[in-house]
């Protein structure tokens, strides 16, 4: 017997169990990648017809019907195999009629391996289409944009090649070299395990693409919410109205304020502002005018106020205003300043000149205090004015006399 046959079929074996391992260790960690297990039983398969092959040779003559059984069970699964591995790449599930061919095709090798040689014929010529047909299959996935089929398509027409002129060997059309089908299994398995490795490549960096644009969707989503839960606090900080800030957002400034005087000893002084007889106002022009006059009333105050001074609407027609490093009589004096201001400023409303008086209570924060002690004090100064005749400012101090009024009329 000549050697070189059996040395190329014992160096397929080394190769197939090379592949067989291989992949089926790859599968075994990853269990979704079905391609490597796919090769890996066709590298199995193709080490059983190696053996059984070879095993055949040896037996020359008294050949055990088993071991014929076992050659041609073994192609049909390595075919079988070779046609999911292609179905697999080309990500599409082998369809119906694959199925029934597959089952035909094992179904024949096993009848006409143990009990109907004459059905051999018929057997190989269902694995041969199916082979036939994983080639098409492949084709048509590299035509369909399947960049790892291409590779295993053009692997395939080899190994079919190698195949065919194998058999017109063994006929003895032609005396082709020996060895031909353990040179096509070593090309398709390369080519199968490259465009396994390439797909995971792929894979990993669609993975990666899709993990990247998750996190930039999470990041502006993020932002936004950041954002409009930043608009809306400061929307529950604000009067509508006015633009001041309201009761809310006045308490949450005064707190920095009253740190600041308390930490730097400086005097402290908070007015709170009510437009007299404001109700006329809605009565006589309408509650859009009594609008228009809130705020103009709002934008006079704030004009006439320093940076660091706060202004706020306190409620209905009343302001408030804490000023910063301002004794009682600096307060006074600011107070007595917007009330003329804002008597002198006529708000235009509906071609009407509107005009309104303010009157103020004022009070100088004592340290130690609370705020609200504070407040209370303003609003009875604030009453006062009220009482003594309005367009006034009192301060909270009794010995502070209330600055002069300026003529009434709107
Ligand atoms: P006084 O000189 O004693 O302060 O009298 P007044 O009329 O200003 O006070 P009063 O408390 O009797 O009336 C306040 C009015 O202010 C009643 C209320 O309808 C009106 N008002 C409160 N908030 C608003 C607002 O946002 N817009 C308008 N147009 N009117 C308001
Ligand atoms: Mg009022
Ligand atoms: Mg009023």
């Amino acid at each position: 017997m000549h050697p070189l046959p059996e040395l190329l079929d014992a160096f397929g074996a080394g190769v197939y169990l090379l592949f067989g391992a291989i992949h089926l260790d790859l599968w075994l960690r990853r269990r979704e990648r079905r391609g490597h297990l796919w090769l890996a039983c066709a590298a199995g398969f193709a080490l059983a017809v190696d053996l059984t092959g070879l095993a055949l040779r040896r037996s020359e003559g008294q050949v055990a019907p088993w071991l014929a059984a076992a050659n041609l069970l073994a192609v049909a699964g390595a075919t079988i195999c070779l046609f999911e591995l292609v179905a697999w790449l080309g990500s599409r599930a082998a369809h119906r009629g694959a199925r029934l061919l597959e089952a035909g095709a094992a179904v024949l090798a096993l009848v006409a391996g143990l009990w109907e040689p004459r059905l051999l014929g018929a057997a190989l010529l269902a694995c041969g289409a199916l082979l036939v047909w994983a080639m098409v299959r492949a084709f048509r996935a590299t035509l369909a944009g399947d960049p790892e089929s291409g590779i295993v398509a053009g692997a395939l027409v080899f190994l079919t090649a190698c195949l065919l002129l194998d058999v017109a060997m063994e006929l003895r059309w032609i005396s082709a070299r020996p060895g031909l089908p353990v040179l096509g299994f070593t090309v398709l398995f390369l080519a199968s395990a490259r465009s396994l490795n390439d797909r995971a490549g792929r894979e990993q960096q669609e993975l990666e693409g899709l993990r990247r644009e998750l996190e930039r969707r999470v990041e502006e989503r993020t932002l936004a919410l950041t954002e409009a839960s930043e608009r809306l606090a400061e929307a529950s900080r604000t009067d509508e109205l006015t633009g001041l800030p309201n009761r809310r957002g006045f308490l949450e400034a005064s707190e920095g304020a009253l740190a600041r005087a308390r930490r730097s000893r400086l005097p402290l002084s908070l007015a709170i502002a009510d437009v007299d007889h404001f109700k006329r106002v809605n009565d006589t022009w309408g509650h859009a005018a009594g609008d228009a006059v809130l705020r103009g009333v709002a934008a006079t105050i704030r004009s006439s106020l320093r940076a660091q001074d706060l202004v706020a609407r306190w409620g209905g027609e009343e302001f408030i205003l804490l000023l910063p490093d301002t004794p009682a009589a600096g307060a006074l004096h600011v107070a007595g300043s917007i009330r003329v201001a804002v008597a002198a400023r006529g708000v235009e409303h509906g071609g009407l000149e509107i005009r309104v008086r303010i009157s103020f209570g004022v009070a100088e924060h004592r340290p130690g205090d609370e705020l609200d002690a504070t407040l209370a004090r303003a609003d009875a100064a604030l009453y006062r004015a009220k009482q003594e005749g309005r367009d006034r400012v009192v301060g909270a101090e009794a010995e502070l006399a209330p600055l002069p009024s300026a003529p009434a009329g709107s």
